[in-house]
């Protein structure tokens, strides 16, 4: 694996060595990242807090404090409900027109400012430049989706009545209210808006708790939000630990909308439920590849090595599991693991990263533990295995395994870092069969020649997405497809049809034209009961719903 020096930044704004001090004067003399000081005060001023506290964010690109981000009280997000609630109303009686160019708006802001967004993400989370990139394409991509198909998606729509001219039937879609966004930290910018974007289309106010490790993206995400011309009382942000601030957050929603694990995607259920409120839950996955016999090997490799290493594997759909058909299976470890082994690595700002750091020291530590743990139990390292300090305090080598079985920690649970197992089948039902083993069904990924044999296998795979020929991003970058998880994996859908009707109410309007739904001119029970059977087979016979 080649290797890239630590922050060897090129000059781009913000530049955060060119900083005059973080802002926390308290906290002057860590700060050896630290971002400008009014550029931080720009950000963090969108933050409702009167705590006076203050959280530092730190840099995995040399572990030291960016920021210093002030903390709201459980009031403090009362109050954010307040302000958005108040926003909400007069929100909701703009044209859906006026919403969808905000949108637009925004999505020339992204690309536009894609190089501030970049480098804050990657300061913030330490992955490397292209996949920060695909979070400014991702969401621009949200956006442009969203306005473009705004009508298609909530104007009011005539539906079949009860007796055709008799009565006309429409549905609206009318806003939940307020949703409140509880995001994590592995795709900053991405996780912070996509999910929120539709829902202000839709006339709803968000209050957003980002995760505390990276809230300075999420901050520059409202503040574009702001100058695409959406009232500043629209988003509000509130910062602080989960199970306070983010159980304030499910308190006073009218929806919640949650990304994070399955362990605390549970405890949000439970709580919307005695609410009696929705919620849509994009949890965690143990996603399986599938390469056939018929896959293009170097193709399905490069694939994989997409699949698996992107993000340094902190994605949700990243491929934790590889099952490789008997036929082609040297061939395809062969490719895989030279193909693993030639990525850079790195912890900079620098276009030439292949695969980044992680997060934290408890990504560290929790990845190198479930690597540790099959190797003391007996599972063959191939590539990686171990963690690189002279490169960044938490970058850990891409990494493949063999061998790993049932007993091993890494075997059924999430790992959600840089680490594959692979997997060897005779046929392909006991691939499927595999695949689906386990309690997860976020992504797979199948690898053929043959395009409709991958789509008809696909059908069988309990996942909520599958990719053919690709690892995730096919689904991903397909707005137009609904994207969630099955089994554990989650509950409801983003993108797509789905992904905005979530935030709304169907309301439904009848209006009775001439007779009513009852007997008439003195007509008896008996004789109406008559009549009505005689319409419903009238009307069956017609071909009518
Ligand atoms: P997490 O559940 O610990 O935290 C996610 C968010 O929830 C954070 O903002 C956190 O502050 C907040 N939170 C924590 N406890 C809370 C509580 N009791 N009440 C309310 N909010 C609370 O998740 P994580 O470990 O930080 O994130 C990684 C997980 O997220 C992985 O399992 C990954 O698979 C999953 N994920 C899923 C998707 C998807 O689309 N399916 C996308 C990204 C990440």
């Amino acid at each position: 694996m080649s290797e890239q020096s630590p922050a060897s930044s090129p000059d781009r704004h913000p530049d955060p060595l060119a900083g005059d001090g973080p802002a926390d004067p308290e906290h002057d003399s860590t700060a050896a990242y630290a971002l400008d000081r009014s550029y931080v005060a720009g950000l963090t001023g969108r933050v409702v807090s009167t705590t006076g506290e203050t959280h530092a964010v730190s840099s995995p690109i040399g572990g030291a404090p960016l920021a210093y981000v002030p903390q709201s009280s459980t009031q403090d997000v009362a109050e954010a409900f307040v302000r958005a609630r108040r926003a909400q109303v007069s929100w909701a009686a703009t044209s859906l027109d006026e919403r969808a160019a905000a949108l637009l708006r925004l999505h020339d802001l992204l690309l536009d400012r894609q190089d501030e967004l970049i480098d804050l993400v990657v300061w913030e989370s330490g992955k490397a430049r292209k996949d920060a990139y695909l979070e400014v394409a991702h969401l621009a991509l949200t956006a442009r989706y969203y306005a473009r198909t705004a009508h298609e998606h909530l104007d009011t729509r005539r539906v079949g009545g009860m007796f055709p001219l008799l009565t006309r039937a429409e549905v609206s879609r009318v806003p939940k209210g307020v949703v409140g966004i509880i995001s994590p930290w592995n795709y900053p910018l991405t996780m912070a808006l996509c999910d929120g974007l539709p829902a202000l289309l839709a006339g709803n106010a968000v209050v957003a708790k980002p995760d505390a490790q990276t809230m300075l993206t999420a901050l520059l995400a409202a503040r574009l939000l702001d100058q695409a011309g959406f009232p500043a009382e629209l988003w509000q942000v509130v910062a602080g630990p989960g199970p306070e601030v983010g159980g304030a957050v499910v308190a006073g929603a009218d929806y919640v909308c949650f990304t994070g694990s399955t362990a605390t995607g549970r405890l949000i259920a439970r709580q919307c439920a005695d609410r009696l409120i929705g919620c849509s839950l994009e949890l965690g996955g143990k996603n399986p590849m599938l390469v056939l016999r018929d896959a293009d090997v170097q193709r399905a490799a490069e694939g994989a090595v997409r699949g698996v290493f992107s993000n340094a594997g902190q994605l949700c759909v990243s491929t934790e599991r590889l099952f490789v058909a008997d036929q082609v299976y040297d061939r395809f470890v062969d490719a895989f693991v030279s193909r693993t082994q030639a990525l850079t690595l790195g912890a900079s700002l620098d276009w030439s990263v292949d695969m980044g750091s992680l997060i934290s020291q408890a990504q560290l530590d929790a990845v190198t533990a479930h690597v540790d743990d099959a190797v003391a139990k007996g599972a063959r390292v191939l590539a990686g295995g171990k963690a690189r300090p002279d490169l960044g305090p938490f970058v850990f080598e891409p990494t493949i395994l063999e061998g790993v079985s049932a007993d091993m920690e890494c075997f059924a649970r999430e790992t959600f870092g840089p680490v594959v197992s692979l997997y060897r089948f005779h046929g392909e039902d006991e691939a499927v069969a595999r695949a689906n083993d386990g309690s997860y069904g976020l992504n797979a990924s199948i690898w053929t020649r043959d395009g409709a044999r991958g789509r008809a296998l696909a059908r069988r795979i309990r996942c909520g997405t599958v990719n053919v020929n690709e690892a995730y991003g096919a689904t991903f970058g397909s707005l137009g497809a609904p994207m969630g998880g099955m089994r554990e994996s989650g509950v409801g859908r983003r993108q797509g049809a789905e992904g905005i009707h979530r935030y709304t109410e169907a309301q439904s309007v009848a209006t009775q034209r001439l007779v009513p739904i009852a007997p008439m001119l003195g007509m008896s029970e008996e004789t109406n009961a008559k009549v009505l059977t005689a319409s419903l087979r009238l009307l069956n016979k017609l071909g009518r719903a």
